[in-house]
């Protein structure tokens, strides 16, 4: 893996396909004859099927391979999948447990490394290098966002500034004096940083930063354009979860057409969720994802739970690796309403399509009288806000509208003043769910 040192792009996004899919095998044979000779549970798992690591020949045969879940690493809690002994081990993280119970992962130092290298092309792909200074506003600790970002950022030889999360105003304030190019943080927080700069008569739009990195929660096409327009920069999806490494999965590239997996390190597959079938490239269902060379706790075939499918046709920018497209939906975030299944971000997609709105929103459900009730709560730009009640009810309108055909279901709406919806540091909560069960 080397960075070219002008442009500090990495070789290994452009290697040629039969190349690529030869080192893909012979890391999958490695890693699963690595995994079987470590791991109980997966030599358990294997051996109930009656497959041998020797059985791998060709990439397809990872269909013979079992696969695991976010429960196989809560029920091995906390150190069951580990695969070297502690004496390799150099890093925990943990998962910040959106979906439940905290899980553990662990890294090599050659773990570490890979991942530096990932997120090093991540940024890289975004148009960063070394002559940017880039500041890191995910969390640090057992959360993978901090230190995984923060990694990259050394890797690509830029100057980090290792704000973390909190402190808005300090934020925007180290923005301003340092001149900072390059932020890394989840999509709601920047847009709280926008807020906050707005706030102390900082327009975002007129500072030197120019690029966005956010992932860690799903973001719509009309999130995009509020955090462009507000920020005065050019926004990048990064994917990415504990249990493959952290963020720096895949990532946009300047063509912005979906994100490409490093796949030299992450094999992905796309599975019908119901059957397990293997889908072929270009049909949407689970992203499921094998690590090719992380060592501490090999994750072979993972179903992450996050909707989207593989895009194989090359992409404008020369890159070989393959793209996923932007992740539509983490099924643990899907509640059936009136029997209708909906995820918080057809929600989003629907309601930022509407003129006025902000992307601050809040979904809360409850039981009345014994049935389901659903109402979004929408923050006002402040333009709405001075509004008579007559336009205020058009828009209230205009919103039901928008949702009803994405989700065919007429909701209530409610308006509330700007500033009215708690803030998230981290990943937003989108959704209280106060239904009588
Ligand atoms: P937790 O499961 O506790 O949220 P992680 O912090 O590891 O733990 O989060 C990983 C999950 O975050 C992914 O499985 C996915 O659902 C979501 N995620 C991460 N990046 C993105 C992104 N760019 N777009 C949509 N969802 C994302
Ligand atoms: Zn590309």
């Amino acid at each position: 893996m080397t960075f070219d040192p002008i442009d500090s792009l990495c070789s290994a996004d452009f290697v040629k396909v039969e190349h690529l899919r030869a080192l893909q095998l012979i890391r999958l044979q490695k890693i699963v004859r690595h995994a079987y000779d470590n791991v109980a549970l997966f030599r358990s798992r294997m051996d109930e099927r009656g497959v041998k690591p020797e059985h791998i020949k060709t990439l397809k045969d990872i269909a013979l391979l079992p696969f695991f879940k976010k429960i196989d690493l809560r029920d091995t809690y906390p150190f069951g999948l580990f695969a070297v002994p502690q004496s390799k081990i150099v890093r925990l993280h943990a998962s910040s447990g959106t979906t439940g119970k905290p899980i553990v992962v662990a890294y090599t130092q050659q773990d570490l490394d890979i991942w530096s290298e990932v997120m090093g092309r991540a940024l890289a792909g975004a148009g960063l290098t070394r002559n940017d200074i880039i500041q890191v506003a995910y969390g640090y600790g057992l959360f993978t966002g901090g230190l995984g970002a923060h990694a990259g950022v050394e890797k690509i030889g830029a100057t980090v500034v290792p704000a973390s999360v909190g402190n808005t105003q300090r934020q925007v304030m180290l923005m301003r004096d340092f001149g900072v190019n390059g932020i890394c943080c989840t999509p709601s927080y920047f847009l709280h940083l926008i807020e906050q700069a707005n706030a102390a008569g900082i327009d975002m739009r007129e500072l030197p930063i120019r690029v966005g990195i956010f992932g860690a929660e799903p973001w719509s096409q009309g999130m995009r354009e509020q955090l462009e327009s507000g920020g005065g920069i050019e926004a990048f999806d990064i994917y990415g979860l504990s249990e493959i490494i952290g963020p720096g999965v895949a990532v946009e590239c300047t063509e912005h057409a979906g994100m490409h997996v490093f796949e030299d390190h992450f094999y992905p597959e796309i599975i019908d969720p119901d059957t397990g079938e293997v889908l072929p490239d270009g049909e949407f269902g689970e992203l499921v994802l094998t690590t090719l060379s992380k060592y501490a706790m090999p994750m072979i075939r993972y179903r992450t739970r996050d909707l989207t499918r593989i895009i194989t046709e090359p992409c404008k920018c020369g890159r070989t690796i393959r793209r996923i497209d932007r992740i539509s939906a983490r099924s643990d975030d899907m509640f059936i309403i009136r029997g209708v299944n909906v995820f918080p971000s057809q929600i989003e997609s629907a309601l930022l399509t509407v003129e006025g709105v902000t992307a601050n929103y809040l979904i809360i459900l409850t039981t009345e009288n014994g049935m389901d009730n659903i109402e979004l709560n929408v923050e006002v730009n402040e333009n709405s806000f001075s509004d008579q009640v007559r336009e205020l009810e058009a828009l209230q309108k205009r919103i039901a509208a928008a949702v009803e055909s994405v989700i065919g279901l007429r909701i209530r709406i409610k308006l509330v003043a700007p500033k009215t919806i708690a803030r998230s540091e981290g990943k937003a909560k989108r959704v209280i769910d106060n239904r009588i069960k």
